[in-house]
């Protein structure tokens, strides 16, 4: 029986152990380098019917309705004065089975973890080092040195696996972006409310039937690499309100009054596509790629990867890292688009952008070609 070390016990490296407690034709333990997986915290995922179809194979219908939400539109707002721009009908991705779906991402990692036995998880596992020989070597920061048949690397954004394998190459850079998230209570709509503002965007959508909201924003910002690397500066009370101030002023909404739980957090992305020279190391989810937060991509892509990767493993095939790039390259240039595009602050472009997303949203041909592609692959 093959061993498989996952290193990460993350959305990608969770949903693999899902898949592979159905195939018992290989053994597997998770590393993971926190001391316990946080299930209480309240921010939300989105997940679009691409992997809710994955998700619906390991029993994602079991999870409570009362946990969860299905929005039917994005409704795009400009921040300044919230007048609504366009929508898109979401829900004509949908079919019989899978829905666009919104939740806490808490839930999702407990959902996660129900067919995996705590034996399988080994917390405070930070990997140091790797060696191949006959097999792989894994030597992790409390001395112990484990032998395994395959390695898959599901250790994000700042994988260790793949700093190991490129060192510097391996790092991810700084997306002059700040993330802002938080909770909203009690609103009464129910759809994705995207609103656009000069250099930063905001969404809210629900993540469960308790009238319980997400917010996040990404707000443009340049940083010098003192403030880059320190951690301390995005724990600042002062820093975080400054951000809050700086997008509640230019737009309508009552954010300082709203949100809850504010936390912020600098936004990295990956430089280029990597490819380890090991045909028995694989990089999936977050550490094979990660993209600008503006698709809301992330969390599916990491799905649709472990189920590529554990279908390539199964069938004896090598088409995991073929299909990985042409997807990767078509999500990363619509998250990049959609960035660029939310973000426009010239009057000018901002008075076409909204005609082209009047028109376009609404464009049958585009949204299969923008949306469909990517949803319904
Ligand atoms: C602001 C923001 C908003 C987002 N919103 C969405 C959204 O709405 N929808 C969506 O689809 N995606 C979203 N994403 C992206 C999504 O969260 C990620 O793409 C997804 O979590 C990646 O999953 P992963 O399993 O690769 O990594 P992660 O979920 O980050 O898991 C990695 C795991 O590896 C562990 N680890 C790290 N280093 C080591 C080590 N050395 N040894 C052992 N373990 C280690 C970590 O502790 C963690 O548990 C968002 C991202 C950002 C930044």
């Amino acid at each position: 029986m093959k061993k498989i070390a996952i290193i990460g016990a993350g959305i990608s490296g969770l949903f693999f152990a899902n898949l592979l407690e159905n195939e018992k034709s290989y053994s597997y333990k998770i590393f993971e380098k926190k001391n316990s997986l946080d299930l209480s915290d309240g921010y939300g995922i989105q997940l679009s019917v691409n992997s809710i179809n994955l998700l619906n194979k390991i029993g994602f219908k079991k999870i409570n309705v009362s946990d969860i939400c299905f929005p039917k539109k994005v409704n795009f707002f400009d921040a300044k004065n919230s007048k609504k721009i366009c929508d898109i009908d979401l829900s004509q991705f949908n079919n019989q089975n899978n829905r666009y779906t919104t939740l806490k991402r808490s839930k999702f990692i407990e959902f996660l973890l129900e067919n995996i036995p705590s034996e399988k998880i080994v917390f405070n596992s930070d990997l140091i080092n790797i060696k191949n020989e006959d097999r792989l070597l894994l030597s992790f920061k409390d001395k112990k040195i484990e032998e395994f048949d395959y390695l898959v690397a599901a250790d994000g954004i700042y994988s260790k696996t793949k700093q190991i394998l490129f060192k510097k190459e391996g790092l991810p850079k700084y997306f002059n972006s700040i993330a802002l998230r938080g909770n909203i209570r009690n609103l009464e709509n129910f759809d994705i409310s995207l609103y656009l503002g000069p250099n930063f965007h905001f969404v809210i959508y629900p993540i469960n039937q308790n009238k319980e909201f997400n917010f996040i924003s990404i707000i443009r910002k340049e940083l010098i690499q003192e403030e880059i690397s320190d951690r301390n500066l995005f724990k600042d009370s002062t820093f975080i309100s400054n951000l809050l101030n700086q997008i509640s002023f230019k737009s309508n909404v009552n954010l300082i009054d709203n949100i809850e739980d504010i936390k912020c957090f600098p936004i990295f992305v990956s430089k280029k596509v990597q490819i380890p020279q090991s045909k028995n190391i694989f990089l999936t989810g977050d550490a094979f790629y990660s993209f600008p937060p503006s698709f809301a991509q992330g969390a599916s892509q990491s799905i649709e990867a472990a189920n590529e990767l554990f279908n390539d493993l199964k069938n004896n095939t090598s088409n995991y890292y073929k299909t990985r790039i042409l997807k990767t390259k078509q999500i990363n240039s619509r998250s990049s688009l959609n960035h660029f595009t939310f973000q426009l602050s010239n009057p000018l472009n901002v008075f076409f952008r909204n005609i082209f997303l009047k028109y376009f949203s609404k464009n049958k041909k585009f949204l299969e070609n923008y949306l469909g592609k990517i949803y319904n692959h």
